[in-house]
């Protein structure tokens, strides 16, 4: 029997559920301007996006902060998790979903290619252990599926993924939904998955900092691609304390912002 369960509407809306890079902002410790803001958008947990499509609701990565992230904006139920890779800032918050089973009567469908899983299977070993559990519910209940870079149908939306470079070693994925694109750790977009990003209305891009990193877009890089790409609006994300909100924000071009924790954008 499935349980009652508290939640929200947020069908047609793409949701921003942490732009920050892997250690958040505040980060421990930093006495920097950022880090010790008042204002609301410098607060930036882990990267995560929570899609509102036709048939329920997409999480997109599971951060460490994905408990506090889905209560803030009042959504209890997810139907589906799609990856967009195995780095442990994306991935450590998978635990809290163990109450999903009870909400949708089965396990949770995770999609994602061969790496995330083997990772998962690893970090998250007692998940998958043969041993009775002691009571249900004590661990989390997952079914994988795998995907690669031919568009998925998803809870009745078409998903297409896109390869994007992390640094030299990491080969990790984007994803389009409609007019929406969703690019986040990437140092470098390919040319095939560039002709895929074409004619978009919305462009989330990972835009680290100032300076060069071998396994993000800086803010520089992050504008010229954009500014290539031409999307109506982009919207940067995974940013470190190095970018302030609204000083950053009052500097950048026409049609570009950073985003911020909780920003929603209609999907089209
Ligand atoms: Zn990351
Ligand atoms: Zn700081
Ligand atoms: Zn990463």
């Amino acid at each position: 029997m499935a349980r009652d369960v508290l939640t929200t509407d947020i069908r047609g809306q793409f949701i921003l559920l942490g732009t920050g890079t892997s250690v958040g902002v505040p980060s421990i410790g930093c006495p920097c301007e950022v880090c010790a803001s008042a204002d609301a958008r410098d607060k930036r947990l882990r990267c995560a996006a929570l899609v509102g499509l036709p048939q329920g609701n997409l999480l997109i990565d599971t951060p460490p902060d994905v408990r506090q992230q889905l209560l803030r904006e009042k959504v209890g139920l997810v139907h589906a998790v799609l990856y967009t890779h195995e780095h442990a800032d994306h991935i450590f918050g998978l635990d809290d979903l163990r109450l999903l089973p009870f909400y949708l009567g089965h396990a949770v469908p995770l999609y994602c290619e061969a790496i995330v899983e083997d990772r998962i299977r690893k970090s998250f070993d007692y998940a998958f252990s043969d041993v009775e559990q002691t009571h249900t519910g004590a661990v989390p209940q997952l079914v994988f599926h795998r995907i690669g870079l031919a568009p998925i149908e998803l809870l009745g939306a078409t998903i297409t993924p896109l390869r994007l470079k992390h640094g030299p070693r990491f080969d990790v994925l984007g994803f389009r939904i409609g007019n929406v694109a969703y690019c986040t750790d990437t140092s470098g977009i390919p040319p095939e998955s560039l002709a895929l990003l074409e004619g978009l209305d919305v462009l989330v891009l990972d835009a680290l900092r100032p300076r060069p990193h071998i396994t993000h877009l800086s803010l520089d890089e992050a504008i010229a691609l954009a500014g290539e790409l031409k999307p109506k609006r982009t919207i940067f994300t995974h940013m470190s304390h190095e970018l302030g909100h609204a000083v950053t924000n009052a500097r950048l071009p026409v049609g570009m912002e950073l985003g911020y924790d909780g920003l929603r954008v209609p999907l089209t």
